[in-house]
């Protein structure tokens, strides 16, 4: 647990509700399902390959009392995605926030982008989103009520050198949000995405020094952001205190973006 994470008092805020959290493995992910869970919630983590650290989550949240499990799934895999859910219900008796985190990226310039760089990113980033949704919105829709957090960039919103393939897949996201907003907003759905800048995990610790330093210069707040930083916006966004915000992309990034 994070020295900014221990400073927070436990709430318990979504006791009963049950999530799923996307690569909650490692990075944000990882700060997202902790803190769900310091506020009540029974968390399924996925992972892809990372099981140890899955397992770690897993042991901190039940260190903490709360119930976790851990799931191997690739977000890519449409039928991976109907049995997480269908597990996370059988173990856990039912779902009521999804958190789409699990992301990758593959940075090269267009004119040197292989078709398997620009299929890996959007298999993942964009076409797993709509993996967790379609398997999630008809439980959703039919208990009236759900939260949906899809975990964006800023990239997504602005574009970025080297970043074709992200930054398509990360805005496509950024508009399905707004229409599976429209689509599930009748069922007291909310779907909302938050975009980070440059937060300090292990997908920017591979970036080059001149790119964390060209990153800091823009950070109006001038430091990289903490995944603890990222998994409070999301919990406010799965809490009751959000209930009248939907189809939103809530920038978390020091002011990065301008
Ligand atoms: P990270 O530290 O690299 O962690 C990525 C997580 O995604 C891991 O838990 C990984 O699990 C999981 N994952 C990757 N591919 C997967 C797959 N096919 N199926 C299931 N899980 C998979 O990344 P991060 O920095 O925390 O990023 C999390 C999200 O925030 C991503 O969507 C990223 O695009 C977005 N984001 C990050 C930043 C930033 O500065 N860090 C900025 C903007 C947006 P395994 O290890 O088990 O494979």
């Amino acid at each position: 647990m994070s020295a900014e994470a221990s400073q927070t008092a436990p709430e318990q805020e979504l006791a009963g509700k049950v999530a799923i959290v996307t690569g909650g493995s490692r990075g944000i992910g990882n700060a997202i399902c902790l803190e769900l869970a310091r506020n009540g919630a029974a968390v399924a983590v996925n992972y892809r390959r990372s099981a140890d650290k899955a397992r770690e989550v897993v042991e901190q949240i039940e260190a903490m009392g709360g119930r976790g499990l851990a799931v191997q799934a690739n977000v890519a895999s449409f039928d991976d995605a109907q049995n997480m859910v269908d597990t996370v219900i059988k173990e856990f008796g039912g779902l009521h926030i999804l958190v789409n985190n699990a992301g990758i990226n593959r940075d090269r310039v267009i004119w040197k982008m292989s078709e398997e760089e620009w299929d890996e990113v959007i298999s993942i980033d964009l076409k797993g989103v709509f993996n967790y949704i379609r398997a999630a919105a008809p439980v959703f829709k039919e208990q009236k009520y759900g939260k949906i957090v899809n975990v964006t960039s800023i990239n997504g919103l602005r574009g970025k050198f080297g970043q074709s393939n992200y930054t398509a897949a990360k805005g496509g996201v950024n508009t399905l949000t707004k229409t599976v907003a429209r689509e599930l907003g009748r069922s007291s759905v909310n779907v909302n995405a938050i975009a980070p800048g440059l937060i300090e995990t292990d997908m920017v610790k591979e970036a080059p020094e001149n790119v964390r330093q060209m990153a800091l210069n823009e950070i109006v707040l001038g430091r990289l952001g903490t995944p603890q930083e990222v998994a409070w916006i999301v919990t406010f966004l799965c809490s009751e205190k959000s209930r009248h915000l939907t189809g939103q992309i809530i920038n978390v990034d020091g002011g990065q973006y301008l």
